[in-house]
């Protein structure tokens, strides 16, 4: 889609699974409601209407055609994603959009779209200490995602900050990094 002129805007907005004992499979868990999803779509991703969603009825294209967001990827299923999504899940997205709302105005209205499943899987996390530097190897650095320190742009950059800080410290340097 990146060559095709949109007047929207998206993010993906995630909630954090973590199980604990006896059952940890966190992937499983997550295919699963890919699956899940898959099924409910009809081989595609679900698109709904948060109003709809709200309302706890489906979307169809006459709801989202009336609606004032136009969808810019259309090669979805209008649907209900209450019927793929785990209740904590949905519960969560919803309450996370009325937040955000707070400091993005507009963000949790009636008409924002949601597109799902966003499913995430996370790397194995690296044992690193508040600088970066890996438990095991003395002046071993690592950031970003691949190092699994991090699950965005802004975190990514954020590692790479604090690991460049601490190397220009042991240098002895005087760091210029703001
Ligand atoms: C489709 C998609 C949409 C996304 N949307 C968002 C979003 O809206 N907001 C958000 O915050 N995050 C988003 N992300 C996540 C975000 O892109 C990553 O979290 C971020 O780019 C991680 O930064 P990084 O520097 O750790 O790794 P990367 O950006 O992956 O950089 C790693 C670099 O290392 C290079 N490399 C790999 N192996 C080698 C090698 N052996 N030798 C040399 N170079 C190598 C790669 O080519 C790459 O340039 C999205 C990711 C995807 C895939």
């Amino acid at each position: 889609m990146k060559n095709k002129f949109s007047n929207n805007t998206n993010f993906a907005f995630l909630v954090r699974i973590r199980l604990t004992k006896p059952v940890e499979n966190t992937t499983l868990y997550g295919e699963s409601i890919c699956r899940l999803c898959t099924t409910i779509g009809g081989g595609k991703a679900i698109v709904q209407r948060l109003g709809d969603l709200k309302k706890g009825r489906r979307s169809t294209w006459e709801r989202i055609e009336k609606s004032y967001v136009e969808p810019t990827n259309k090669d979805v299923t209008p649907g209900d994603l209450s019927m793929a999504l785990p209740a904590r899940i949905l519960e969560d997205l919803v309450e996370g959009l009325d937040m955000l709302a707070k400091v993005i105005p507009g963000v949790s209205e009636e008409s924002t779209l949601l597109y799902g499943p966003e499913v995430k899987f996370k790397a194995v996390r690296l044992e690193v200490t508040k600088c970066m530097e890996t438990d095991q190897v003395k002046n071993l650095f690592t950031v970003g995602d691949g190092a699994g320190v991090s699950g965005g742009i802004v975190t990514a950059g954020v590692t790479g900050l604090i690991a460049a800080r601490e190397i220009v410290h042991r240098e002895g340097k005087k760091c210029e990094l703001s």
